[in-house]
């Protein structure tokens, strides 16, 4: 029997050696009790301004680099056309995530952000990563504490959960040496929470962490939870393996994703929403998760260059309808939500 009070890195990593319906029987539970069957979705669009990077990350398939030659920068007019047409499509959310990119002004995010809102003001912007927030912090030497003031300022409602990767140093090391550090990560979630603001956290896993390393992700997202209340949701993103410069071979099987999805709900149980992020495990997987403690299936997306720059098959998004038909087919209650998670209709 394992204690879950035991948050020691050798104890909660025996949860990987119970068998698969077990553990997903111990975080349905969980799940169950905080979302009965609902499986929210949301209805938002990604846009990805741009893929020239002033760093380099080893698993990186999106930004542009000699295995993906093709750098592209939206202008701002680009950028508010396909904001307006998602808009006018029922989309409710930008999910704003750019490469970092040298040419770039300070202001010029800000400008986007504030252009945005004045056009849409019922919109919910997320945008900036720590990752990118730590960019900014780098290149113009401004405080995090300026720069998160200046995306609220701008119209910023909440914060994606990227850039966490895995916090392990010596394999963030390894993996996208130079980015923010994990210390670091935390400290920008926490004084966006502090702000009274909510945010999502990632892990990246599938790559050269070992279970070990999740775990010890896991419970520093949980620590920090503790203190800061700020997290809506954890996604553990599975690392995708085209088109990078990381040399994995041995990638994880069905069960041991499903597992990592199990135990993050066991572990975080003070977060309240684990996401399977469909763009990165395929529907048919983030829909299993759903048994598997996970509570929330990402949202229509519209347009993914991310992921799907790694190989995965999310290049177009998804339709509301196919979302909803999907989630009931899967024996669950599609739940329309807002990004901070409030219902918006039950289907
Ligand atoms: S993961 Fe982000 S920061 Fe790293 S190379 Fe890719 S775009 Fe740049």
């Amino acid at each position: 029997m394992i204690d879950l009070n035991d948050l020691n890195i050798d104890n909660l990593v025996q949860l990987y050696d119970l068998d698969l319906f077990e553990l997903g029987e111990m975080a349905h539970n969980i799940r169950e009790k905080l979302h009965n069957d609902k499986v929210y979705f949301n209805m938002n669009r990604h846009i990805n301004p741009s893929n020239i990077c002033a760093d380099i990350c080893k698993f990186c398939a999106f930004s542009s680099h000699r295995k993906n030659p093709n750098p592209y920068e939206m202008t701002k007019e680009e950028i508010l056309s396909d904001a307006k047409s998602a808009y006018e499509r029922g989309a409710r959310e930008f999910h704003i995530v750019s490469a970092h990119n040298p040419n770039y002004s300070y202001e010029w995010y800000f400008d986007i952000f504030k252009t945005i809102k004045d056009k849409f003001s019922d919109i919910h912007i997320k945008a900036m990563t720590a990752a990118e927030v730590d960019f900014l912090h780098r290149r113009f030497n401004k405080s995090y504490e300026d720069i998160l003031k200046d995306m609220e300022d701008s119209g910023v409602d909440s914060m994606p959960g990227g850039g966490a990767e895995i916090f392990f140093s010596e394999i963030r090391e390894k993996i996208c040496k130079g980015k923010v550090s994990a210390e670091n990560w935390l400290k920008i979630h926490s004084i966006w929470h502090s702000m009274g603001k909510k945010s999502n956290a990632t892990m990246l896993f599938g790559h050269i962490e070992s279970k070990k390393h999740r775990i010890h992700h896991m419970l520093e997202i949980r620590k920090l939870q503790d203190k800061s209340g700020g997290f809506n949701a954890f996604i553990p993103l599975l690392y995708q393996r085209q088109n990078n410069f990381l040399n994995v071979s041995d990638f994880p099987s069905g069960i041991e994703i499903l597992k990592t999805i199990a135990i993050s709900r066991i572990i975080i149980q003070n977060v309240p929403n684990i996401k399977a992020y469909w763009a990165t495990l395929g529907l048919n997987l983030a829909l299993v998760s759903q048994e598997f403690g996970a509570n929330d299936i990402d949202g229509t997306i519209e347009k993914e260059s991310i992921q799907s720059a790694g190989g995965a098959n999310s290049k177009k998004g998804l339709s509301k309808e196919e979302l909803i038909s999907q989630i009931k087919d899967a024996g669950f209650k599609p739940v329309l939500r807002d990004s901070i998670y409030n219902e918006l209709e039950a289907y």
